[in-house]
């Protein structure tokens, strides 16, 4: 198991395994975040923070709900607005620790344009 936390520790999302692949995306929004995703589901990644610890933004179609802590604004993940066992949760793998994914290949996603995997 892995943990994910933002910098002041309000925000702690366990993934049960660790990724076989992170992704960095070129669209508009995960460019500008610069966050590096570990793409899980709500099965196999668990947020555990008070309810109001977090603020999320929606935009454009409303599919996805970034989250970022209240108090430290360290954006922690995203999930899908559609809610079931084996939808997304993707956890900014920023918040892990370096000695946890060391070695993990990161592939770039090209969200700006194509929506294929670029490298
Ligand atoms: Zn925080």
């Amino acid at each position: 198991m892995l943990t994910a936390s933002c910098h002041c520790g309000a925000v702690q999302i366990e993934i049960s395994e660790k990724p076989e692949t992170l992704t960095q995306c070129t669209c508009s929004i995960c460019r500008r975040y610069g966050a590096l995703w570990a793409y899980c589901t709500r099965q196999t990644a668990r947020v555990l923070s008070a309810p109001d610890a977090e603020t999320s933004y929606i935009w454009n179609d409303k599919v996805i709900e970034f989250f970022h802590c209240n108090t430290c604004d360290c954006l922690t993940h995203y999930e899908s607005t559609e809610k079931s066992d084996d939808s997304r949760i993707a956890v900014n793998a920023r918040m892990m620790s370096p000695k946890d994914i060391k070695g993990v290949k990161v592939r770039t996603f090209d969200g700006a344009d194509t929506w294929k995997y670029i490298d």
